[in-house]
């Protein structure tokens, strides 16, 4: 098996991912990217962004593809794959890719929202009327229908947000108590089981069989743990703590992007980003072992 070091070792290439890959690289280290294809999922399904300064207007495969082109022109490596497991060695952090056991001094996680699907074929649904951040798509809903199905009471929030500015919304508990919510929500006890529409979503079946026609499904707090990822990391609730300079509890492991908090959004992904890739190439140049922040 092969074995490579690296200063900086990134879970990700999203744009936390990438942003934190360039400046790392610009400090002169080592830098590994690993992540998925097409390398930010969400983005690729974004139609539209309207928010990133300087480049209105553009598509999300577009601003990824430009986020990937300069990457690829300060000759950053990056591999296709997924990590499962990083083991904590004292030294360094150990992972095995494929046929590749790599130990690297520092660990950027930027894995984005990982979601386990609350639905079947929601993969085919992303960016098509269904969403998993009501607030930042709110304003695309504005008058329209939209169902919110929720993990938890965070999502109640959302539902009395949208409650503003949508017509119809429809609220889904997955979870058995909930809170005062604006009287213009409807409640729903049945369980969503099926989204319906193939090229757009066009409403949600439910388990007693009746269809409820939305133009927004908006599913919430359905996420896997990246504490899985790396044992012993301190997450709040779905989330990973991080300081003000991205690291995390554990030394030598920050994190960036959506994976630690709202809002998710590409620009607060690229700062988080930068802010870790900066952190990480000075933390490898020392790497000393007194633990947390
Ligand atoms: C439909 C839609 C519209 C949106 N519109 C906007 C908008 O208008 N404006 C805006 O600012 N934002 C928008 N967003 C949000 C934006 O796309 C995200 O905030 C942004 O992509 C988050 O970047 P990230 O780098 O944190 O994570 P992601 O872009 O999600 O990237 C995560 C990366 O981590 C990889 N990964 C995950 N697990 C592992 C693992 N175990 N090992 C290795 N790699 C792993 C994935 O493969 C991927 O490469 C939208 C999102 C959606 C879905």
């Amino acid at each position: 098996m092969r074995h490579s070091e690296y200063d900086v070792v990134i879970l990700g290439c999203g744009p936390a991912g990438l942003s934190a890959a360039v400046n790392a690289t610009i400090r002169n280290k080592k830098v590994l990217v690993i992540g998925g294809d097409p390398c930010s999922p969400p983005m690729h399904k974004a139609q539209k962004i309207d928010n990133y300064l300087g480049l209105p207007s553009i598509s999300g495969a577009e601003l990824l593809q430009r986020f990937m082109a300069h990457a690829q022109a300060m000759d950053i490596e990056i591999i296709n794959g997924k990590i499962d497991l990083i083991t904590d060695m004292g030294e360094d952090y150990q992972l095995i890719l494929q046929d590749q056991f790599i130990s690297s001094k520092t660990i950027i996680i930027a894995t984005g929202v990982p979601y386990k699907n609350t639905l079947p074929r929601e993969e085919d649904m992303l960016g098509k009327g269904l969403g998993y951040c009501a607030t930042c798509d709110g304003p695309l809903y504005r008058d329209k229908t939209v169902m919110l199905i929720s993990h938890n009471e965070e999502g109640e929030e959302e539902a009395d947000f949208m409650a503003q500015i949508c017509r119809n919304v429809y609220y889904v508990p997955l979870y058995k108590k909930i809170g005062t919510m604006d009287a213009r929500v409807k409640v729903l006890q049945e369980r969503p089981q099926e989204i319906i529409g193939k090229e757009e979503l066009a409403g949600v079946r439910m388990a007693n069989g009746q269809v409820i026609p939305v133009d927004g499904l908006f599913i919430l707090g359905g996420e896997t743990s990246p504490s899985r990822l790396i044992p012993g990391l301190e997450m709040d609730d779905r989330h990973i703590i991080v300081n003000r300079k991205q690291e995390t509890n554990l030394h030598g492991v920050l994190a960036a992007g959506d994976c630690t908090g709202k809002p998710y959004q590409v620009a607060k992904s690229i700062g988080e980003g930068q802010v870790a890739g900066l952190q990480a190439s000075s933390l490898a140049s020392t790497r000393p072992t007194n633990k947390g922040f």
